[in-house]
């Protein structure tokens, strides 16, 4: 118990106190659960705190947040609460019973004990529960996830889970590359089950999207993904979802975000199958955005590369894409002239305007209208291309465009 209020945020140790006595004096039923409990075990930090309460959770959190003077709020479908406190947040959530009517569907839920609890959970080592009376309390342990924890082993409860929840097999990869486990034989051949019986396309997209962000967010994201490719898990949510060659480049990188990941998934499909992937997973705009302009940047690449294509015409095209993809291409391209090119684009070029600014083309008597645009664009395309180098040089540029009436 010393280990774990050693290793709990500060901001979070009042609550954990709080708990802690509320179970000793006044025999409260509540335990630490899941993560916590499988991270206090590997001696990792404690992050976050997830509470069970046989019990009315919602009261509990009501009791906590006005003692401590936080807030909470209730999420009434599962008997869960979530109390804020300077900054973090720790849920508590009633001991349930969880049934699933179909595969994939959201599970009917019941109030039930702590037995039921650990069983609805999804893997040996999630489903351990830390009774917080007493100095020295035991772990509850009805599944073997000590032993699991000790032997680096992942696995699943029953022999339905996956199908139950597929989004499951997401998390189990995640903990395989997170700490370094291995899946069971048995879980591993109860997931290829799940996946030839087509259970992954019955989850919505708003899911699968959640689970694939905790991917993103992870230190090991891009192996988690090239294993998610291995085991056809990805390739269940959408059928194009195979190709890990840009994801593979990003093997040893650091601090990719979201939107490069994604980026690196698309970056070999064409534009129908990258649009009906954002559909699927009803990316948000700009998700969307950052598959299309991967594709489309993809499809431009030997136009950008071209030996004599200009400077002005280079950034024509990248002008019109979101930088995200821009630099995401120069993550996981194999061509060093492109990289060289899209690099140049968002160091350089990309902010490089001319000198002359739209109130002096007005001075020089030029309606204002698009054309003062049109112009200004024109000039920034001659600075890019050498063709002026100063003031001077533009102000002749500008009497040939009047001249030549366009
Ligand atoms: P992390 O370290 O990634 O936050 P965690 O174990 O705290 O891991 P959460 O997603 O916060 O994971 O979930 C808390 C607990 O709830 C898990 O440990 C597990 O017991 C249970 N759980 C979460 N998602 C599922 C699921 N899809 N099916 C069954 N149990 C789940």
């Amino acid at each position: 118990m010393d280990r774990i209020s050693a290793g709990v945020p500060g901001g979070l140790l009042s609550v954990f106190n709080l708990m802690r006595r509320l179970a000793s004096e006044k025999n409260v039923p509540v335990f630490l659960v899941g993560g916590q409990v499988r991270d206090a075990v590997l001696e990792i930090s404690v992050r976050d705190l997830d509470f069970v309460l046989v019990g009315d959770a919602p009261a509990l959190a009501a009791d906590i947040a006005d003692r401590l003077g936080g807030q909470f709020t209730v999420h009434s479908r599962f008997g869960t609460a979530t109390v804020y406190i300077e900054g973090y947040h720790v849920d508590i959530v009633t001991a349930r019973k969880e049934s699933y009517s179909f595969p994939g569907s959201l599970p009917e839920t019941s109030p039930s004990d702590l037995d039921d609890d650990l069983a609805r959970r999804d893997f040996s080592i999630n489903a351990m529960a830390l009774p917080l009376s007493g100095n020295n309390p035991k772990i509850i342990d009805p599944f073997g996830g000590l032993k699991d924890l000790s032997d680096g082993l992942i696995r699943v409860l029953h022999s339905d889970s996956f199908a139950d929840d597929p989004t499951r097999m997401m998390r189990a990869v995640r903990y395989e590359q997170r700490l370094g486990f291995n899946i069971t034989v048995d879980t591993l051949l109860e997931l290829g089950q799940t996946i030839s019986r087509g259970h992954i396309s019955a989850v919505s997209g708003d899911r699968w999207r959640q689970e694939l962000y905790r991917v993103f967010w992870e230190y090991e994201s891009v192996p988690i993904l090239i294993r998610l490719m291995q085991l056809g898990i990805l390739q269940g949510i959408h059928p194009a979802l195979t190709d890990a060659r840009a994801v593979n480049k990003l093997l040893g990188q650091s601090e990719i975000p979201s939107s490069h990941l994604i980026s690196a998934l698309v970056a070999n499909m064409n534009s129908v199958d990258g649009d009906s992937l954002s559909q699927r997973l009803n990316m948000p705009s700009d998700l969307t955005r950052i598959v299309r302009d991967t594709i489309t940047l993809g499809g431009l690449k030997s136009s950008i590369s071209a030996p004599d294509v200009k400077i002005s015409e280079i950034c024509r095209i990248l002008d019109a894409l979101e930088p995200g993809a821009i630099e995401a291409t120069v993550r996981f391209t194999s061509e060093p002239l492109l990289s060289e090119r899209l690099i140049r684009y968002l160091r350089e070029w990309r902010q490089l305007r001319g000198f002359l600014t739209g109130d002096d083309l007005l001075d020089m008597g030029i309606p204002s209208g698009p054309r003062i645009g049109k112009i200004l664009r024109e000039l920034r395309s001659a600075l890019l291309d050498g063709l002026v180098s100063n003031m001077a040089d533009e102000r002749t540029l500008i009497g040939e465009i009047i001249q030549r009436g366009d």
